[in-house]
């Protein structure tokens, strides 16, 4: 008989958060068909081992054991919690402040990601923060820092390889940028103007590699020019793909029905705005597409001769 079944559901529950490897679970499962037959296909189970890391968020695409058994639940930041969506208002009051305020020597501008808290700062007292309060999690912004998600103790960039912890930023990060926030600033906010300046410099940097629908990359640009007041919604690459596969549709003209942008400005459309239908290589088109540069030039109307301070 395995000693496991022995234990209370807590402590056994508890005992096997501490592994570090997830197929290691996996195994003190199989070990009694006891275990396995009670164990594998409950979910409660396995979000009890995330709750024991405390975890308490994944992509909403994946079970909970498929989440622990891929081994995601070792590698995203605990540090995050669900709760920070319940406070997107908050934080977009401080965000709207903190852009009404200049900071000239700040690399970037911060806000505290702890749920209850209302800190902001920039890079030069976050670490104080993180010392003093032990809030570990906090949002950069600055023309180099596109709302990056920072851990100081996992001491990382978040977001960038986990799929549930890039889900988690770029679903925050997108709802504390859209409405209410965009519709209720001016176009002279600081923070729609810093916006606007970021994208303009991601737009107009070299190379063209990836794929993304015409009508969506109009809007982009009307807003970038100033003559939209609020950014564009999601994009959507749908139309461009065909229903079955997800292959780009045959006979799409570059310049009528899609524009190529950076790999920079790819990532940043991912984090901001999002993307449904994904993004696709320009290395899919055929060979005899006929793709040239897209040339804008942009004038920071009605700003112009204004320098962007944040
Ligand atoms: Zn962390
Ligand atoms: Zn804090």
């Amino acid at each position: 008989m395995s000693p496991f079944l022995k234990l209370p559901y807590e402590l056994f529950a508890h005992i096997l958060s501490f592994l570090d490897h997830s197929q290691s679970i996996y195994q003190c499962l199989t070990c009694h068909p006891t275990l396995y037959t009670l164990f594998y296909e409950n979910e409660t189970f396995w979000y009890d081992l995330c709750i024991n890391k405390h975890i308490n968020y994944k992509h909403p695409a994946i079970t909970w054991r498929q989440f622990v058994l891929s081994g995601e639940m070792n590698r995203v930041c605990p540090h995050l919690t669900m709760g920070l969506f319940s406070q997107i208002s908050a934080k977009q009051d401080i965000l709207y402040l903190l852009s009404s305020a200049s900071s000239p020597q700040a690399n970037y501008r911060s806000i505290c990601l702890h749920p209850e808290c209302d800190h902001n700062g920039n890079d030069q007292s976050e670490r104080c923060h993180y010392d003093r309060a032990k809030h570990p999690v906090h949002l950069q912004i600055s023309l180099t820092h596109l709302f990056n998600v920072y851990c100081e103790t996992c001491g990382r960039l978040l977001g960038e390889t986990e799929p549930s912890e890039k889900w988690f930023v770029h679903a925050w990060v997108q709802a504390l940028v859209s409405t209410p926030l965009t519709e209720k600033l001016p176009l002279t906010n600081p923070l729609l103007r810093l916006r606007r300046q970021i994208e303009i410099n991601l737009f107009s940097q070299p190379g063209g590699s990836y794929i993304i629908e015409k009508s969506w990359c109009d809007a982009w640009i009307q807003f970038l020019k100033g003559d939209r007041p609020f950014p564009p919604g999601r994009l959507n690459n749908k139309p461009l793909l065909n229903v079955n596969d997800g292959s780009l549709l045959t006979g799409l003209q570059h310049g009528v029905d899609f524009e190529l942008v950076s790999s920079k400005s790819k990532d940043y459309i991912e984090r901001l705005y999002g993307v449904t239908g994904g993004f696709l290589s320009e290395a899919v088109l055929p060979h005899d597409t006929c793709v040239s540069r897209l040339l804008t030039t942009f004038y920071d109307r009605p700003f112009k001769g204004q320098s962007i301070k944040l």
